[in-house]
């Protein structure tokens, strides 16, 4: 750029300053709509024109139809070296969420603070809750030395200033990248005597560079699991203390910890649901912070070996502790699928009835039955309705199931932390029904190829987290007719209030995911018969 150029984008700059913005104290307007005011249409202008070097706006278009070509979808698929818009979170993320499922426990990220600082905020928008977790803020001179010195200063500060009963601690990367060994430095921590040799101080490495939120889920439970029970397995009987051991996994929505606890209730079956973050990520605002509240006890967890067995709710991501689980607890995990939908509901009740000799009661036949009426009443309108799914290996399993059951389609399925072992799966399990002949399931990929996928074989909706907005925008960029709809069932979800109190497991959570799906369906097809006397065809009142 010239001095000319410079100078003439300097004053372009201050005559944009002397401009009177329509901004007032006493009327105080967030970005929409302040921005279609005339002052800020023409300051952003002057912006664009004068500072971002925007390319011709004919370029901008005709790339961006480009982007929605079949050509393009091809090259999108053979890129390798990049992730866009990965459709998963890292491993500490998922330690944080396992630790705020136990009773007065702190979570604690060894490495970088900026990290925590991103887990927090994750959490706090999706759960619109504050989460307490604490860093040992790692910085360079850690990063070359080691931070043992870090892990000594921040167990102490953060049990004194806390007060939490155990401290769970969880890696970033930079603690893995430079090889930080925790064992070792929490054990020096403790024999130095800077804390009790006796406080709970559960670890996991969870470096994100590989696996993703749900495995780092299942690394620090089997920290717990192993803090808890490696060491005290002597006096344990498998059935003795008559309960079933609930792990529920990577698991946001909080009606799924209700349902399930509720369910087992109505069946009269003792239960530890281990990890449970119901309370503390739900707390009531009644002038009162709670930095902790409810969980998973330490006692329960001592106590788990002598469950029955153990059940693992999301099974796809509970490698670690079904290993841990059988081998050192000796319970015989039964072979069931994440219970979501008519099928594997019955199946989760029925392997808890064999496996404690309750009966399933009355209510949840009676429940059942709702969910099947609700399924006849709607199934004509989500009859082969297309859809693009995404998210956690589980979690998508689920909703692809539910869809075979109520005769939808789900076209395109995508799961970045996927294996091919789950790939395999899902398509044996598409072979199942005629509503599955036209799917093909994608792991490893992110949500770039989904918009390839989404533009280039349209399906009518989309069901994802929050992210999936920017697809659904794009596409009406394209043309209404492009549109495709975000059904928001997932996480994160940020942009909607409230939707994480929801529930997708059990019968109860099959009726909410029915009841959002076909509702979506009901508004886009009132979105396209509202024009008067052009589409408004039928007695639209009654769907
Ligand atoms: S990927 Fe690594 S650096 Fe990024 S937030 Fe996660 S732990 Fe921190």
């Amino acid at each position: 750029m010239s001095l000319a150029d410079i100078r003439d984008r300097r004053s372009q700059m201050s005559e944009a300053q002397e401009i009177v913005m329509s901004q007032q104290a006493d009327n105080i307007k967030p970005s929409y709509p302040l921005f279609l005011d005339d002052e800020y249409k023409d300051m952003l202008a002057r912006k664009r024109d004068g500072f971002e070097e925007k390319h011709p706006q004919d370029k901008i278009d005709e790339v961006f139809q480009w982007t929605t070509s079949e050509e393009y979808k091809e090259l999108n698929f053979k890129r390798e070296a990049l992730t866009i818009n990965p459709a998963k979170a890292c491993q500490p993320l998922g330690a944080v969420l396992c630790t705020l499922g136990f009773q007065n426990a702190m979570p604690y990220v060894h490495g970088s603070q900026g990290c925590v600082a991103y887990f927090r905020s994750y959490f706090n928008r999706h759960f619109r809750e504050p989460i307490s977790c604490v860093s040992d803020s790692m910085t360079e001179d850690a990063a070359v030395f080691g931070g043992q010195q870090n892990m000594k200063d921040g167990l102490i500060n953060c049990k004194s200033t806390y007060k939490p009963e155990i401290i769970a601690v969880s890696t970033t990367c930079m603690a893995e990248v430079i090889g930080d060994d925790l064992n070792a430095f929490i054990n020096n921590t403790k024999k130095e005597g800077i804390i009790p040799d006796d406080f709970p101080v559960p670890y996991a490495h969870t470096p994100s560079f590989v696996g993703s939120h749900v495995t780092g889920w299942d690394n620090m439970f089997e920290g717990f699991a192993k803090y808890f029970t490696l060491n005290a397995m002597e006096d344990k009987v498998v059935g003795s203390n008559h309960k079933v051991n609930i792990v529920p996994g990577f698991e946001t929505y909080l009606g799924n910890y209700r349902v399930i606890k509720r369910m087992l209730k109505e069946m009269d079956v003792g239960f530890s649901m281990l990890s449970d973050p119901e309370e503390v990520l739900d707390t009531p605002a009644d002038g009162k912070f709670r930095m902790y509240s409810g969980g998973t006890t330490q006692e329960e967890m001592r106590d788990a070996p002598n469950a029955y067995t153990t059940v693992l709710l999301q099974p796809w991501h509970l490698e670690k502790t079904r290993k841990f689980v059988t081998g050192t607890w000796k319970h015989e995990v039964p072979k069931l699928n994440i219970p979501m939908g008519l099928d594997w509901t019955d199946e989760f009740l029925m392997k808890i009835s064999e496996i404690t000799g309750q009966p399933i009661p009355e209510s949840l036949t009676k429940e059942r039955g709702r969910l099947v009426d609700m399924m006849t009443d709607s199934h004509t309108w989500l009859h082969g309705k297309r859809f693009a799914v995404w998210g956690d290996p589980d979690f998508v399993l689920g909703v692809v199931k539910f869809l075979l059951e109520v005769g939808a389609e789900p076209v395109h399925i995508l799961c970045n932390n996927g294996n091919k072992r789950w790939k395999k799966v899902v398509d044996a399990l598409l072979e199942t029904s005629p509503y599955g002949a036209n799917s093909t399931v994608y792991v490893g990929k992110d949500l770039w190829h989904m918009r390839s996928l989404v533009f280039t074989d349209k399906p009518d909706f989309m069901i994802g987290n929050s992210y999936g907005k920017f697809i659904q925008r794009d596409t009406l960029h394209k043309g209404k007719e492009f549109e495709v709809p975000l059904i928001r069932i997932g996480f994160p979800i940020f942009d909607r209030h409230h939707l994480h109190r929801q529930t997708t497991m059990g019968y109860e959570g099959a009726m909410y995911m029915l009841t959002t799906i076909v509702n979506a369906i009901l508004d886009r097809l009132d979105d396209e018969t509202r024009g008067m006397q052009a589409t408004d065809y039928n007695h639209d009142l009654v769907r």
